[in-house]
């Protein structure tokens, strides 16, 4: 009431928005089979690293899954669904571009930017019209990438993370995306003029590790795959639910798939990326919406490069570009289909480790692997692919390589122009760009995956996570695997981080000068790289690496942050403050770069500046636990206390591992009469982080307010332990001692 007081303008709108949707509603319901005469909205959800048969609908008895097998329900599954690669950026662009890797050129994560003359469905959904946005949730769909083309609104904010395992900023988890997806849903009810939207949402959470929020991880201990994807099932729930509340029901066409499965532990691989067994690229396919019959079971194999046809044809739209794929819409309403064999690779080995590319070629039935042994499988009478074939049907496996080889020499492929500068170098140092990316390109050991995925494993079990928390295993582990396959130089990368961890910057900057002569030093490299320059005090050379990796990944904004780090230290606030605008300007709600700022503008005294800053971060996500606290530290520092505890309240609640807003909800509460109450927040503070001599002497004082001059004391010691320079804890220390005696 008082809203539309306030903005009549508003509430006119809104009264219109009703009526039109009462007319629609009433003109469907005279009609006996609804097709909708205006475009349909288009809701494309993405779960990372799902496979099918994890799925209720897809017969798996031990799932949680009642949102996708309620969708199923109402809508048609099918029955198999092949990804053309094991791998986040290159399936997805898939899906987007109706292209196979080797038509859109993105053969891995992290080095391939999606080429500007392969044209994104999202292109063609906003060039008629519609509102586009895209929520994704993982590092590898990063906008740099090149997935961003299209959308209005490419919401990749990812939150930095607390936990000390995690590389910052890779994973978002289910229920904030969600959270983001839903504001955009809501502003679009608002818009004066309604458009059709297409909404892209993609969850990350099933990939490991496996670490499902409260409830889910309890009740799926022994199986925290599967609490996973229960998790995001049920926030699949919440999204379908707003996406089908806006206007009339059924009038959304949602498809959800994945980019790829996970192995777990099948041919011994732990997760996804090396192979291409069904394991990782079986995916589940369920669409339902306007126009789409119930409880359908489709028998035509859907492929990755179908999404995109298939949904522009649901909105009735035409492909600005020729696509490899083709739409599913009549298999879908029960023809079936000729065969279309399904592409499929993974040169992330060969691009990694050195060893051989895999490409295969499965059709409804059989599937050929073309490694240096290559593999064929009957999928109708052995879908584990346990039963290798090629020695038997040596004629089968002729016709298929032929076939294989035609697709693979007639798929027009990208230009190498397509590729950053530091990809060029990576696959220039493999011989690629000279003989094109056909799988002919040289290797260094050309070791069949088959042969080397015991040491991926060992690899992947001593990651980045074991790095970052015990790089003395991790550097020992990691050098005895380079000495029994000194090809394998992406352990370099790891090793690096290990011993930046350990705090022996120069060893971990030549692992990566290694990594930079074999041209494989990637963008994340040269921050780590910079960063580790940094430490080690060689500043100049540290701003030159930063300064040459921000310029040849304009979109990148890691090298920015670092840079402002950098300044930071040197006491150049202004150009700190450049270089996080630098970040602003690619993407305007960077939460790092926003939380920088307002760091600067409260080292400057501009307490209504920093907290514009940190509010801003707050409104992007307002799970941000570190942007809640300081926005707290700038009410505190107006004297608004009451306020400031209930910001950092919210943070502790939010994120009740974060140390740093721990020690500030414990800092605003002892020194506001509230010791009693602070005294568990220090400790649990203590507990979540480094035992800091801030954190210690908070703790000791407070403790001796309440009159617990033990417990005090104990803390005073353990910090002069950590720090003995502190002349005021020592004469703490002593006075307690003669008081105690
Ligand atoms: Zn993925």
């Amino acid at each position: 009431m008082s809203d539309s007081r306030r903005r009549p303008i508003l509430a006119v709108v809104g009264v219109l928005l009703l009526l039109a949707a009462g007319t629609f509603a009433v003109r469907r319901g005279a009609t006996k089979a609804p097709r909708p005469s205006a475009r349909p909205n288009v809701l494309l959800v993405t779960i990372d690293t799902l496979r099918a048969d994890r799925l209720g609908c897809y017969g798996y008895a031990r799932a949680a899954t009642p949102t996708l097998d309620a969708l199923a329900a109402r809508g048609v599954r099918f029955a198999t669904a092949i990804a053309h690669v094991p791998l986040t950026a290159p399936s997805h662009a898939s899906m987007l571009t109706g292209r196979t890797p080797l038509g859109h050129g993105v053969r891995d994560n992290g080095g391939f930017v999606l080429p500007e003359e392969v044209r994104s469905i999202a292109l063609d959904f906003q060039a008629s019209g519609y509102r586009t946005g895209a929520f994704v949730s993982g590092f590898p769909l990063n906008r740099r990438f090149g997935l961003d083309r299209g959308f209005e609104n490419y919401d990749d904010h990812l939150p930095r993370g607390s936990d000390p395992r995690r590389t910052a900023y890779v994973e978002r988890t289910a229920d904030r995306t969600t959270e983001a997806a839903l504001r955009w849903l809501a502003v679009s009810e608002k818009d004066p003029a309604p458009r059709p939207w297409f909404a892209w949402v993609h969850y990350f959470d099933p990939h490991a590790p496996y670490e499902a929020p409260g409830a889910f991880g309890k009740h799926f201990a022994s199986s925290p795959y599967d609490g996973e994807i229960a998790f995001v099932d049920e926030q699949l729930g919440r999204l379908l639910a707003a996406a089908e509340a806006k206007g009339a029901p059924g009038s959304t066409v949602v498809l959800v798939t994945a980019d790829h499965g996970e192995s777990l532990g099948e041919h011994g691989e732990d997760t996804h990326g090396i192979f291409v067994y069904d394991a990782t690229l079986r995916v589940p396919w369920i669409m339902a919406g306007p126009g789409i019959e119930a409880g359908r079971v489709a028998a035509t194999v859907a492929r990755g490069i179908d999404v995109a046809p298939t949904l522009l044809d649901y909105a009735g739209l035409a492909p600005g570009q020729p696509m490899e794929g083709r739409s599913l819409r009549r298999a879908a309403a029960g023809e079936t289909l000729d065969d279309a064999p399904a592409y499929a690779e993974s040169l992330h080995a060969q691009l990694q480790y050195g060893w051989a590319p895999l490409h295969a070629l499965r059709t409804d039935r059989f599937k050929l692997i073309d490694a240096p042994r290559a593999e064929l499988y009957d999928l109708k009478s052995d879908g584990a692919e346990m039963a290798d074939r090629a020695r038997e049907e040596e004629g089968r496996v002729a016709t298929l390589r032929a076939e294989l080889q035609r697709i693979m020499a007639t798929t027009t492929p990208v230009a190498a122009k397509a590729i950053d500068a530091e990809t060029a170098e990576r696959l220039g140092a493999l011989g690629y760009l000279g003989g094109g990316v056909t799988g002919a390109a040289p290797v260094l050991t050309g070791k069949d995956p088959k042969d080397g995925i015991r040491l991926a494993t060992r690899l992947g079990r001593n990651g980045m996570s074991v790095a970052r928390t015990d790089p003395a295993t991790a550097i020992r582990e990691l050098t005895a695997l380079l000495a029994e396959d000194p090809g394998m130089f992406v352990a370099l990368r790891t090793r690096a981080v290990a011993h930046q961890t350990a705090g022996h910057h120069a060893a971990a900057i030549v692992d990566l000068r290694a990594l930079e002569k074999r041209g494989a030093l990637t963008a994340e490299d040269s921050v780590v790289l910079g960063d580790n320059l940094r430490l080690a005090g060689r500043t100049a050379e540290a701003v030159a690496v930063l300064e040459r990796t921000a310029k040849r990944n304009p979109k990148f904004a890691q090298p920015w942050l670092s840079l402002a780090a950098l300044r930071v230290k040197e006491n150049r606030l202004e150009d700190a403050a450049a270089a996080y605008e630098k970040v602003l300007a690619v993407t305007p709600d960077h939460a790092e770069a926003l939380r920088g700022l307002g760091d600067l503008a409260l080292m400057m005294g501009e307490v209504e500046e920093a907290a514009k800053r940190y509010a801003r971060v707050v409104e992007t996500d307002p799970a941000d636990a570190g942007a809640l606290s300081k926005l707290g530290v700038t009410r505190m520092r107006v004297g608004r206390v009451e306020e400031g505890i209930a910001l950092f309240t919210k943070a502790v609640e939010r994120e009740p591992k974060n140390a740093e807003a721990l020690l500030y909800l414990a800092g605003a509460l002892a020194s506001n009469g509230r010791p009693a109450e602070a005294v568990p927040y220090f400790e649990r503070a203590l507990s979540a982080g480094e035992r800091s001599t801030m954190i210690l002497n908070g703790l000791g004082l407070t403790r001796l307010s309440l009159g617990d001059q033990r417990g005090a004391r104990a803390a005073f010691q353990e910090s002069l332990a950590i720090d003995p320079r502190q002349p005021e804890v020592t004469k703490a220390l002593a006075d307690l001692r003669a008081g105690l005696r």
